[in-house]
């Protein structure tokens, strides 16, 4: 495992200063950033009161942390983050899932710590940190491969990538309608109209029926607040090699409303996310992905290398060159490992930094961290043995929701790499959802996790430091 360590640096720069630093949490739909947030934040205001629910998070381990409280929303244009919605749900006798959104969302945060090293210890002061979490749907994140490219470009990759594997068969009355209304047919808005609806359930289809990822444009799927929503009535087409758009065709309406889609979404949300971010995190379920077979596997890997093209560090980043972005600390999770026992959860993590080539990464990085975990932001399961055809094996025990009775989970081997072709003979059997344990209301005792304290580390040790 790539460790999380601790950077000294920070006890040099950042302190005290009272410092805003914005956390942004994304990770495709279902990847649990809504459980991360919850986690995170009722886990920040328990701290004080019981820090022995972190001990990886080196300021409540020392004792640091002096308060912590939730800010209440300001004048934001960003709506809140439903924090008291989400602790009610866990705290509901039986305790259930939060609801988890699709738009934008914000969570601020006031930490009150003393600053430890020379500095903090000669002056005995205190300091206080803004943390400002940002919740996004990494699908937004997924947009800027077509950011870079000409609609032409952006239409072959994808018609490429529809026609082919587990994509063909659902991509079917889309192409066939776009074969009747052709490129170079007359513009019609209500045929481009339709083909885009066709196109959506596409996507759709791809994300539900096959566990899909790399579905673009993101926002076809979690459109957030879009003023126009007319802005997104287009798709991809098929061109002639050598073709360009002619006047008052269907390409030509598309492409148009390609670029103005780019220019007046897409972009201003990089802007938003380059200039307003200082740390990242990038949650992914790979458990998921796993479960689902080859082709969701593939799939996701290649929407994580779109996601890490934005962070490829150095001086060269493209959010860097397309937007001066600051984001400095970046932590790619492996979610819900309260799945696997011990032993697999240190698989899982080999498997992320794998999957994101983390030593690369860091080669490349020139004034960014990265690293890779594996978490449970709610530990639902405790690590138990079983006997499985005369053989022990490592189990995951919980409660399935709406049951009963606990249950031995046996998930199968987690690979440390991407898997041979061999191993999708032997597919996990799926996933339970397991209900959540019940927390209490108040900031008290926080939440049973798995790494999340380590996690926290990465994110802001530094900064607390
Ligand atoms: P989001 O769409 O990224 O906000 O995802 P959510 O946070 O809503 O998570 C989706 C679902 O994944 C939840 O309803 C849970 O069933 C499951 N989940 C999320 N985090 C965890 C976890 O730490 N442990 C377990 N066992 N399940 C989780």
């Amino acid at each position: 495992m790539p460790s999380l360590q601790f950077d000294r640096l920070g006890t040099l720069t950042g302190l005290l200063r009272d410092r805003t630093v914005r956390l942004a949490v994304t990770g495709l739909s279902g990847s649990g950033k809504t459980a991360f947030i919850t986690s995170l934040v009722h886990n920040l205001l328990s701290a004080v009161g019981h820090p022995a629910r972190l001990p990886f998070f080196r300021a409540t381990a020392e004792r640091r942390m002096l308060a912590s409280r939730l800010d209440l929303p300001g004048a934001e244009p960003i709506a809140p983050f439903p924090i008291h919605d989400a602790i009610a749900a866990l705290a509901a006798d039986p305790p259930y899932w939060p609801a988890s959104t699709t738009d934008l969302r914000r969570a601020g945060l006031t930490l009150c710590f003393a600053p430890a090293g020379f500095l903090g210890r000669a002056t005995g002061g205190t300091a206080e940190l803004h943390l400002e979490i940002l919740y996004y749907p990494g699908e937004w994140q997924l947009e800027l491969s077509p950011l870079g490219q000409t609609y032409r470009d952006w239409s072959r990759a994808t018609l490429e990538r529809a026609r082919c594997g587990a994509r063909a068969p659902l991509a079917r009355d889309w192409l066939d309608f776009l074969a009747r209304h052709p490129a170079d047919s007359a513009g019609d808005a209500e045929a481009a109209q339709r083909a885009h609806i066709l196109y959506r359930s596409f996507l759709s289809a791809c994300r539900t029926q096959e566990q899909l990822s790399l579905l673009q444009p993101g926002r076809f799927l979690n459109p957030g607040q879009i003023a126009d929503p007319s802005l997104l009535w287009f798709c991809p087409m098929p061109f002639a090699i050598g073709a360009h758009a002619r006047e008052g065709s269907m390409a030509a309406l598309m492409e148009a409303r390609f670029d103005v889609y780019k220019r007046t979404v897409v972009q201003p949300f990089f802007t938003q996310l380059a200039r307003g971010v200082d740390r990242q995190i990038v949650l992914v379920d790979v458990l998921r992905a796993l479960n689902a077979g080859p082709a969701a596997f593939a799939d996701q890997r290649l929407a994580l290398e779109t996601i890490l093209a934005a962070f490829r560090f150095g001086r060269r980043t493209i959010l860097r060159l397309l937007f001066g972005a600051r984001i400095d600390r970046v932590l790619f999770a492996a979610t819900k490992a309260d799945h696997v026992p011990a032993l697999q959860r240190d698989h899982l993590e080999a498997l992320m930094a794998n999957l994101v080539a983390v030593p690369t990464l860091r080669a490349e990085a020139a004034h960014a961290r990265v690293a890779a975990t594996a978490l449970a932001s709610i530990r639902c399961t405790e690590d138990g043995t079983d006997v499985i055809d005369g053989r022990k094996v490592d189990v995951v025990i919980g409660l399935p929701e709406g049951s009963e009775r606990r249950i031995r989970f046996f998930p199968g081997i987690v690979p440390v790499s991407p898997p041979p072709k061999g191993f999708w003979g032997e597919r996990f059997t799926e996933f339970p959802v397991f209900q959540p344990p019940r927390i209490t209301p108040a900031a008290a005792d926080g939440v049973p996790h798995i790494n999340l304290d380590k996690a926290i580390d990465f994110l802001l040790g530094d900064i607390l430091a």
